[in-house]
């Protein structure tokens, strides 16, 4: 059986631009067949007091709930996973990213640009000098063709091309996802699993 995580999405707690009810994700993400999800609110990362308590209301046992979280970059944004969540608040927005992604990777975190090609947020062509660890190539805010050119990107580069849903709305949540052949467990399992490429962008017809 594949594992399906949603691994790009914000909720109102701390994202003003979602609005998403934290206390409603994880049964609508159940209800759209995902084993887990990892939040990513804008320059914030869940504490994991926070993630235990969601967990522990949502009474879904053995569904997976973790944080990273998604730093706006003078170039773009970046998807930062597998760090603590004090780590969150380390950069103002705006920095270079060259500068943050050599920061947060040297402490061991997995970096993905998000919606690197969404008209008006895309990187520029040096993209590929940054040192990003994937790209995200689908998501609810990219549109087919932007999503398209994103996957030639990655082929490209040579990196992981990854699928999340972005969700701002309930109603998006799991509309595309990755699928993992072996448990995820653990950030660091998800982490893993990512850099030895055993992962699969995944989009649902809902
Ligand atoms: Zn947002
Ligand atoms: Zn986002």
């Amino acid at each position: 059986m594949s594992i399906l995580i949603d691994i790009h999405l914000h909720t109102e707690k701390h994202s003003e631009c979602s609005r998403i009810d934290a206390s409603k994700l994880v049964e609508r993400a159940v209800k759209a067949g995902l084993h887990g999800v990892i939040i990513t609110e804008h320059h914030y990362q869940w504490s994991l007091d926070e993630l235990e308590e969601l967990n522990a209301e949502a009474r879904e046992p053995g569904f997976l709930l973790l944080a990273g979280f998604e730093y706006s970059a003078r170039q773009g944004d970046i998807l930062v996973y597998g760090l603590e969540a004090v780590q969150s608040e380390r950069f103002a927005p705006g920095e270079d990213a060259r500068e943050v992604l050599s920061a947060f990777q040297g402490d061991g975190a997995l970096c993905v640009a998000a919606h690197p090609t969404r008209a008006g947020l895309s990187y520029d062509e040096n993209i590929g000098e940054l040192g990003f660890d994937a790209l995200e190539v689908r998501s609810v805010n990219l549109k087919p063709h932007e999503q398209r050119l994103a996957a030639g990107l990655a082929t490209t580069l040579g990196l992981p091309a990854l699928a999340a849903s972005d969700a701002h709305r309930l109603e998006d949540v799991g509309a595309h996802a990755l699928s993992f052949d072996a448990p995820i467990q653990s950030m660091a399992d998800f982490l893993r699993a990512v850099r030895e490429g055993r992962c699969q962008p995944v989009t649902r017809n809902a």
